[in-house]
């Protein structure tokens, strides 16, 4: 209630003092008193006054620095200045400094009392305000507060219990935080991990393998395999400012599905071998057996180029189980220069057909590496191969070896139509023929499927380089110390 807020009355010793103290008292205000500046600090340590009257000289200071450092510390104390001789100067200073009322002489004990009441009212005012919008601003931020945690339990909760693996790491590859999936997939129960060094806690050298891969290549993802036959595909993401996250999925199950259907493959192409050579045993037969008419010769001639199709068909998808199996590992010191040498001789009367022009360039410190000499032949008969049936009559076909350091890079380009960009990355692919293949060219889609198993199975590289409508270049790159 108004009748008991405390006015302090920070004025030198005069009539004015005490007819103020006694005109407060009389509308029921409890008053205090202050001497000098010390006294006034100690009365409002004790309680802080509803309102403070402060003389325009008081003791040793003046009323606007006082009422300065009174706001300073209590923003919303009204606070009135009294001065013995009105000037429009003080009173805009008052205002300036922030007071809320100005007294000067004559004074009438109404007009103290009219300016104190004006005084707290406009105070109560501004408090009330001010209470007004700190409960409304710290409302809001408690309900943010609220919702972020609520958010984030539920991330967490979701995060934590999906199937995938989830971990993040900082820049320094140390460890932020994991999920359950990964604390089962590594078998890390229990174990301290978050601020650790992710290659220290799960020494995987697939995963290793990612991290070191993600950092120079756009390639992310990766296969991590277990000893007992789990296989994961992870995936590396980065994140701005955070460091990067790798999710892994559990894909053993496709891997072993995949496996059944190459057994199967490879059975099927195994079995279909054997009749398939006697049919053409017996269409060789027949030619012996006596006269052919014309249009018998011809049928069998078909005949004759429909099974060796799916002979090659056959013997390449065997060739693929092989390759796929990792079946494939004697090694010799294979010179590159002299297997593309018999390669070209073998396709010496197509290109001679097709009027092509074949340039060769090969940097007289190519050196020879470890490999199966069969199966590079394999590589370079395929690519070769390809690079003579697409390219149209008369066209140019460029093929180099060069080393850089201790790679050797076997490079075969060809002025034909080029490959499609959304087509590229899957021409490695089993059976995959892209829309450029023109009308009557024949093929399985398995020779450049062989050529990637090769170059995998030699710890090497392949890929193409095209643009539709000028040409495509194959490059393989082939460590010499495998
Ligand atoms: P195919 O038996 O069809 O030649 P490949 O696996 O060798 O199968 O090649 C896959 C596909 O890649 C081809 O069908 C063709 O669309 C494309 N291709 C391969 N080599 C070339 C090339 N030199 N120029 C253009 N396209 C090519």
């Amino acid at each position: 209630m108004a009748k008991q807020d405390l006015i302090l009355l920070a004025l030198d010793p005069a009539p004015i003092l005490d007819l103020m103290d006694r005109a407060l008292r009389a509308a029921g205000y409890e008053v205090a008193r202050a001497s000098d500046r010390s006294g006034l600090d100690k009365s409002v340590q004790e309680a802080i006054p509803a309102l403070l009257i402060v003389g325009e000289k008081f003791s040793d200071s003046d009323g606007l620095s006082v009422s300065k450092d009174m706001l300073e510390r209590f923003p919303t104390l009204p606070i009135i200045l009294y001065t013995n001789k009105d000037s429009s100067d003080l009173a805009k200073a008052a205002l300036k400094t922030g007071m809320s009322g100005y007294l000067y002489p004559p004074l009438k004990i109404d007009d103290i009392v009219d300016e104190v009441q004006k005084s707290l009212a406009r105070g109560r005012r501004l408090g009330d305000w001010l209470r007004r919008e700190v409960r409304r601003t710290t409302s809001s931020l408690a309900e943010k507060a609220q919702i972020s945690e609520a958010e984030r339990n539920k991330l967490e909760a979701i995060i934590a219990n999906i199937q995938d693996g989830v971990m993040v790491i900082d820049q320094n590859q140390n460890i932020l935080f994991v999920n359950h999936a990964i604390r089962e997939i590594f078998k890390l129960e229990g174990k301290e991990i978050t601020g650790r060094s992710l290659v220290d806690v799960i020494p995987n050298e697939d995963l290793k393998a990612l991290l070191v891969r993600s950092m120079e290549e756009t390639l992310k993802h990766h296969e991590i395999n277990f000893d007992d036959g789990r296989v994961f595909n992870a995936q590396y993401t980065f994140i701005s400012k955070i460091g990067a996250a790798v999710t892994m999925q559990d894909i053993t199950h496709f891997k072993e599905l995949d496996r059944i259907k190459s057994d199967f493959i490879h059975t099927i192409s195994h079995d279909l071998r054997s009749p398939l050579t006697s049919i053409l045993g017996y269409t060789e037969l027949i030619e012996r057996t006596g006269p052919l008419n014309e249009n018998q010769t011809e049928f069998i001639q078909r005949l004759q180029g429909s099974i060796q199709h799916i002979t090659t068909l056959v013997n390449d998808l065997l060739d693929l189980g092989r390759l796929e199996a990792g079946f494939d590992t004697s090694r010799e010191i294979v010179n590159l220069e002299s297997i593309l040498k018999y390669s070209l001789d073998m396709f010496d009367t197509q290109i001679k057909n097709k009027k092509l022009q074949i340039i060769k360039a090969i940097t007289p410190d190519a050196q020879s590496i470890r490999a199966n000499p069969t199966r590079i032949r394999q590589m370079m008969d395929n690519l070769i191969g390809n690079a003579i049936k697409y390219t149209p009559i008369e066209g140019v076909v460029r093929v180099s070896i060069s080393m850089q350091e201790d790679q050797i890079i076997f490079k075969i380009e060809d002025n034909g139509p080029g490959i499609l960009p959304n087509e590229q990355s899957h021409i490695f692919e089993k059976f995959y023929r892209a829309t450029n293949v023109p009308e009557g060219v024949q093929g399985s889609g398995l020779g450049l499927a062989i050529v990637k198993s090769i170059v995998d199975s030699h710890q090497g590289r392949v890929w193409v380089e095209s643009s539709q409508g000028k040409g495509s270049s194959f490059i393989v790159i082939l460590p010499t110390q495998e």
